[in-house]
């Protein structure tokens, strides 16, 4: 018998439009949403799970476009430095990582996103001192339901980076296609590849074989694009580019299946480039904000027609996995860096946290909107609060006035994993109490290390 379940009494923000939402129900029928209407229901609703959703809104899912789950055990560490030292400690700590950090890190971080109402994360992975970091990484985005891409990326060169997770491309591209196999069958899970932070860690042949490798096997290219001037200062000296869109050209890496993180510094000419190419970019206020590398011309890109979605970054540069905080920093810090009050729209800020995320990782005709056909991935967030109410716009109020403790119910593929803020597959306590004790041996491992 089908699986039914019918979310009733909710002010529906679906994102297919910028028109206000109207009160009225959604059903999902096997995963899938059956059903999207105004007022009350008229079938009958025996047999089927109801949730009744007064006073909540409901809407897509978020979709983190760009994190490292892991990286949870990392917050508050180094977090007074600029990116390329920053960097240098995060990458070494793949001289003590272990497959547990990991797990452990990635399910604390996954039972962060889901309260905070994400439903699909794309995890960039970069660092690989064994094959098994990858695959605990992955068990833990399973265990916890949500939807996952999985950007498995390679460096091959650079002088702040371990040997233990330097790799030969074609040494990687063998571990990648065992992993994409190793999962061909998993509904909640694609990959991607990329070169991490081209071209600090990156040499020329890895960006033309990465680009062959991931045409002949389909898949989308993630990657650290011009997150600071140091990274730009290296294009224009060792490669003779103006910026770094443009020395990846060359290698055909910006392209309709590519996600470009961060793109700070990027001239007007590159956003064409990533406009005429179909290249998503993937904005992550927070963590740019935090390691002081400047703001992204998110207000440029959107007039050009890039797509852009919504990231936190790994918490070791946010420091958390909060997309509701993410939301509110895009929008105030385009109107405080613009010194504009009306530069960007809420609409265009939900947006991105939503349908340009699901865009971005190649899955707008799974997830991102409320439609019938898509795959329920959905959120109730309590407006009825004393910070959100009375309700005056919507849209501003999502971005500006939820939180993320307000999220209280959230389906991914049909699944509840949360419902009235309580897990239905996580021990969220014994997550937590088990990331402490990795926490503590990594601590203890990092004290160790010279950087
Ligand atoms: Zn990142």
């Amino acid at each position: 018998m089908a699986k039914r379940i019918a979310i009733v009494n909710a002010l529906v923000v679906s994102m297919t439009d910028s028109r206000q939402p109207r009160e009225g129900f959604v059903c999902i029928r096997d995963g899938d949403i059956d059903e999207v209407g105004a007022g009350a229901p008229s079938f009958p609703t025996d047999g089927i799970d109801i949730i009744d959703a007064a006073g909540a809104v409901l809407m897509p899912g978020l979709v983190n476009a760009h994190t490292h789950l892991y990286q949870v055990l990392l917050r508050a560490v180094w977090e007074d430095l600029e990116l390329m030292p920053w960097l240098k400690r995060i990458y070494g700590c793949a001289r003590v990582l272990t497959p547990a950090h990991f797990y452990n890190g990635s399910l604390l971080g996954c039972v962060e996103s889901i309260r905070s109402g994400v439903t699909t994360v794309c995890e960039h992975n970069f660092l690989n001192p064994s094959p098994e970091c990858a695959l605990e990484a992955i068990r833990a985005m399973q265990d916890a339901g949500l939807r996952a891409v999985f950007a498995r990326t390679i460096m091959d060169a650079g002088e702040i980076v371990p040997e233990c997770t330097k790799e030969k491309p074609e040494q990687a591209f063998r571990l990648i296609e065992a992993l994409v196999a190793r999962y061909q069958h998993s509904q909640l899970l694609t990959f991607m590849t990329g070169p991490n932070t081209p071209p600090i860690n990156t040499t020329s042949e890895l960006l033309r074989e990465v680009r062959r490798f991931a045409d002949a096997n389909s898949l989308g290219i993630s990657a650290h694009v011009a997150e600071s001037h140091s990274v730009v200062d290296a294009v224009r000296h060792q490669h003779s580019k103006n910026g770094v869109v443009e020395f990846l050209q060359q290698f055909g890496i910006p392209a309709h299946n590519s996600i470009f993180a961060h793109s700070v510094h990027v001239s007007n000419d590159e956003i064409r480039i990533l406009k005429e190419t179909g290249t998503s970019v993937s904005h992550n206020p927070v963590s740019n904000m935090m390691l002081g590398d400047g703001v992204a011309p998110v207000v440029e890109m959107l007039r050009q027609g890039v797509n852009v979605a919504l990231g936190t970054d790994g918490a070791a540069s946010n420091h958390s996995q909060d997309l509701f905080d993410t939301m509110k920093a895009a929008s105030l810090l385009q109107k405080v860096h613009h010194r504009d009050a009306g530069v960007i729209k809420p609409n265009d800020v939900l947006r991105m946290a939503t349908i340009g995320g699901a865009k971005a990782l190649g899955l707008d005709s799974i997830c991102g909107t409320i439609e019938v056909g898509k795959r329920a991935d959905l959120i109730l967030v309590d407006i009825d609060t004393l910070h959100s109410q009375p309700v005056n716009d919507i849209f501003s109020q999502i971005v500006h006035c939820a939180k993320a403790s307000d999220v209280k119910t959230v389906i991914v593929d049909g699944e509840i994993l949360m419902r009235d803020r309580q897990f239905t597959r996580l021990d969220d306590h014994k997550i937590l109490a088990e990331a402490k004790l990795a926490n503590r041996d990594l601590m203890q491992r990092v004290s160790r290390l010279s950087f």
